[in-house]
């Protein structure tokens, strides 16, 4: 039988059928347009925003017995 999936693949950047030695892409050019894409999802993670947790409640985290004077 013959291998019908291989034949059917195709690029998920362009849409053309992929070159075996690119897979799953169809050329080398695609393969670097995925990775790029990849790589600003990546970066798009905000992590400056993470220092404004400093500004927690001091309190939030102490026994109750603490402040018994
Ligand atoms: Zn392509």
């Amino acid at each position: 039988m013959a291998d019908h999936r291989l034949k059917t693949n195709k690029c998920p950047i362009c849409k053309k059928a992929t070159e075996e030695a690119f897979r799953p892409f169809c050329s080398k050019r695609c393969a670097n347009v995925d990775l790029f894409n990849w790589l600003k999802g990546e970066y798009a993670v905000p992590g400056a925003s993470a220092e404004t947790e400093e500004e927690y409640d001091p309190f939030e985290g102490s026994p109750l017995r603490d402040r018994s004077n």
